[in-house]
Order: structure tokens, then sequence, then C-alpha cells
């Protein structure tokens, strides 16, 4: 008996792996579509600077506008972009939107920098530097108007690799960013090995604050802050939804923020009209805050 319910759960898991599988190639075929076709776009989240007088910048998260599924949000494809390779196309369509986004906002703003996201396969590439640097020259991007954002999970991969080509970026003059930080298993030591300027504590430590500044969570968020800043870096918080997240990030010296208490991820033309109306920003940036 147990043999037949072993052959029966057998076909059932093969069955659905055969299921999952066609469904991976469907999504694998529609995406490789989508990146012939640019049926994306990129949604920017406002990044405010330590006294929340300034707009220091944005981050780029890309949508993909996928026809009957709605705005599909990254989680659902990036994943496969990286396993597929399609991501060495799609990577460069990102890089090239964000920095014409930058070059058309950069003066609208003061120290206006756009962060893009980078994947380990796309950073790890290696053509990567070149397309980087094919990209700035077509688009006439200076590299100080971009910030790209890699994870630990790249330090994993191949820390060697990953730290000649982070240097080779930096060579640039672009800043380089530690996105996530305190979710990945590797060792510290990988911190002072990079060429990194900037350090994201992942919105997992800022959300589990619930506003006990004795509490453990608030040692936590104390610690990360100054780790950044014994390594000379620029500590970013992400996924700043309250006022007392923000006090107990601020009331630790952390110097910039992002969430939806500032502003969900919007549309270019969206952003625009919010943050960069020239009647609009830093100065009346405060007092919106104030205002509530
Ligand atoms: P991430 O880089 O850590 O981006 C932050 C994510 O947190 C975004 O989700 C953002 O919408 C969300 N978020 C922002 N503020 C808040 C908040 O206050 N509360 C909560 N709960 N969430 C907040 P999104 O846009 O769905 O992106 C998810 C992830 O997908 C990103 O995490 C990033 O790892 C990846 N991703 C997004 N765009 C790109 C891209 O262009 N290229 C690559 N390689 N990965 C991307
Ligand atoms: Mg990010
Ligand atoms: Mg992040
Ligand atoms: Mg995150």
């Amino acid at each position: 008996a147990s043999k037949a319910k072993g052959r029966g759960q057998f076909q059932y898991f093969e069955a659905g792996m055969n299921e999952a599988a066609h469904q991976r190639l469907l999504l694998e075929n529609a995406l490789r579509l989508a990146i012939e076709q640019e049926d994306f776009q990129l949604h920017y989240q406002l990044k405010v600077g330590g006294s929340l007088e300034r707009i220091a910048g944005a981050e780029a998260l890309i949508r993909w506008k996928r026809p009957g599924f709605g705005m599909m949000p990254p989680d659902r494809f990036i994943s496969i972009a990286e396993e597929t390779g399609l991501i060495i196309p799609l990577g460069a369509w990102i890089l090239r939107m964000a920095c014409l986004q930058a070059k058309a906002w950069k003066d609208k703003i003061a120290e206006f920098r756009i962060a893009v996201n980078l994947s380990p396969r796309q950073l790890l590439d290696d053509d990567f530097v070149s397309i980087l640097d094919r990209i700035l020259a077509e688009t006439g991007t200076s590299p100080e108007w971009i910030e790209l954002e890699v994870t630990e999970s790249l330090v994993m991969h191949d820390i060697d690799k990953a730290c000649e080509r982070l240097c080779q970026i930096r060579s640039r003059g672009i800043r380089i960013a530690m996105d996530d930080f305190g979710t990945g298993y590797s060792s510290l030591s990988y911190l002072q090995k990079l060429p990194l300027q900037v350090l994201k504590i992942d919105r997992s430590f800022v959300q589990a604050y619930t506003g006990d500044p004795t509490s453990s969570e608030a040692i936590f968020i104390k610690t990360i802050i100054a780790l950044g800043h014994s390594l000379n870096m620029t500590v970013v918080a992400e996924g700043v939804e309250n006022e007392s997240q923000l006090a107990v990030l601020k009331a630790h010296g952390c110097d910039e923020f992002q969430g939806y208490y500032f502003s969900p991820p919007l549309s270019a033309d969206e952003f625009e009209r919010l943050w960069l109306d020239p009647n609009k920003h830093a100065v009346d940036f405060t007092a919106s805050l104030n205002n509530d």
C-alpha cells in the first residue's frame, strides 16, 4: 500500500512540477516579448535627507505593464529574469531609462541622485562595465547623478569578482549602496573589503520597531547606523512608515529616509508633479510634513 501511495505521490508531484514548469515557461516567453516591446515602467520613490529639508534623490523600481495582469511588481519576475539571463537586456534597459530620467531631473533639484537596483548576475556579467560606460556616454549621464544598489547575495556568489567589479564602477565616480543590509548570511568582513558608500538598513529592522526606545529592535537600529558611520558610510533607512520609526532613526543619526511615510513609488510624471515642482521643493517639503 505504501508503495502504491509512494508512486501516486510521485506522479502527483511530477504532474505538479510539470504544471509549474509550464507556467514558468509561459512567464519566461512573456518576459522575453515584453523586453522586446519595452512593456515596463520605472517608478520612483523619494529619498529624503536627514534634516528632512532636503530631497536626496529617488530609487528607481521597475514594474511590468503586463496586459491582463495590470502592473506586475518586480518580486514576480526579477528572479526569473535572473535565472534565464534576461536580466542582462532588461537591466540595460532599466539603467538607460534611469540615466535619461536623472539627466532630465538633475537641474530641478541640487544633488539629486537616482538609485538603480542591480542583480548579481547582471553585475557579474563580463560585459557589465562596458554596457554601463556605453549607457552613460549615450545618454550623456554624469556618474554622480546615479547610484547603484547591490545586495549581500552578490557577495555570496563571488566576493573577489564582486570586489573587482565594484571597484571598476566606483572608479567612474558612481556611488554604491549595500541594499537590504542585515538580511543576508554573509560575513561582515565584506563591508570593509568592498568600495561601498551607502548602507541601506533593511525595512524589516525598521518595521520591527514598535516605539519602545529601550527595546532590542531599537538597539539593532542604533548598532547598524553606528556600524555604517564607523565605516564612513551614508546610512539610509528603507520602509519608514510612521513617525515613531522616523524618530528612532533620527535619534541615532540616520542620514536618509525612504518609505510610505514620505511617499510610495510614483510614476515619473507623478513624482515630478509632487516633488520636483520648482514652487514646491525642499522647504515646502518640511512645511508639508509639519502640517500633519
Ligand atoms: P528594494 O530594492 O529593497 O526596494 C524597496 C521595496 O520596498 C520596493 O518594493 C518598495 O516599493 C518597497 N517599499 C518602499 N517603501 C516601503 C514602505 O514604507 N513599506 C513597505 N512595506 N514597503 C516599502 P518593489 O518596488 O516591489 O521592489 C521589490 C524589490 O524588487 C526591490 O527591493 C528590488 O530588490 C527588486 N527590484 C525593483 N526594481 C528593480 C530593478 O529595476 N532591477 C532589479 N534588479 N531589481 C529590482
Ligand atoms: Mg533597492
Ligand atoms: Mg532595499
Ligand atoms: Mg528590501
